[in-house]
């Protein structure tokens, strides 16, 4: 997978794609990053990028032909309208407090792309023709306005690198994550067996699978019921799972 991210602050990327899972999985060619800082793109000698507002107002806006020209270095012109489907041409996801609120399912249909291009805005917002003609996507991260949209784009692409293949040592991890199954993960404990006197719960040191399995699916309900039950209206009711609902509502 290529992944661009067209940023005015290149440096604030080094830590996060160079570590952990995400700069494993560079190392390892499942991924490859280009961070290029678009004002190299301004037809300015002064580098501008960014220019006041039409009709007045306060704060600064991104001008539209950076921009442009940055995305079409990396992807030659880009027809209006054309497909933008799995394999074929790039994503260009614009960072906004105004797009698509982000989710683990946009992070799985992310990850099945080939090539994702990042734009991250700063400043007032962005000349309005970039999110008319340019981009495929307007993504937040959620309903707060953050200084720019680096943190978003590394927030996207943490979630989207973990999902490659290969990507985390072992891939039944991302399958029983919270919301890939939609629902919240069960509790998860390591040694000691007891620690200042609370206790593992006994079915999982029993070594007995079925029964773990058992109390992890219902776990994970009783999680998902406490905190998020709006999930449990998203997820097939099986026989198994009623009655295990049935069992801890009971116990409440
Ligand atoms: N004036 C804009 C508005 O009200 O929608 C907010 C601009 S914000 C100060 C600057 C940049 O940060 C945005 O252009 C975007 O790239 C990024 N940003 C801020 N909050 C974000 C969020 N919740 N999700 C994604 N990007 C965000």
């Amino acid at each position: 997978m290529q992944i661009d991210i067209l940023t005015l602050f290149p440096e604030m990327f080094e830590g996060v794609l160079g570590a952990s899972i995400v700069g494993k999985a560079a190392q390892k060619g499942i991924v490859s990053f280009r961070v290029i800082n678009f004002r190299e793109f301004s037809d300015n000698k002064h580098g501008q990028v960014d220019d006041m507002p039409y009709g007045g107002g306060g704060g600064m806006v991104l001008k539209p032909e950076p921009i442009f020209r940055a995305v079409e270095s990396l992807t030659g012109s880009l027809e209006e309208g054309a497909e933008h489907s799995v394999g074929g041409k790039p994503r260009v996801i614009l960072l906004c407090p105004q797009g698509k609120r982000y989710n683990q399912a946009m992070a799985e249909e992310l990850a099945e792309e080939k090539h994702l291009i990042f734009i991250c805005g700063h400043y007032e917002g962005y000349d309005e023709r970039i999110r008319e003609h340019l981009v495929t996507d307007e993504i937040s991260i959620g309903d707060y306005v953050l200084t720019g949209g680096e943190l978003p784009a590394m927030v996207i692409i943490d979630s989207v690198v973990r999902l490659q293949e290969g990507a985390l040592g072992n891939a039944q991890s991302a399958v029983a994550d919270s919301y890939s199954m939609g629902l919240l993960e069960h509790p998860h404990y390591t040694r000691p067996a007891e620690f200042r006197g609370w206790r593992v719960p006994d079915v999982l040191l029993s070594g007995h699978h079925e029964n773990i399995e058992r109390w992890r699916l219902k776990e994970s309900l009783r999680r998902t019921l406490m905190r998020r039950p709006d999930l449990l209206e998203t997820i097939e009711m099986t026989p198994k799972i009623k009655k295990l609902l049935e069992e801890i509502k009971r116990e409440l």
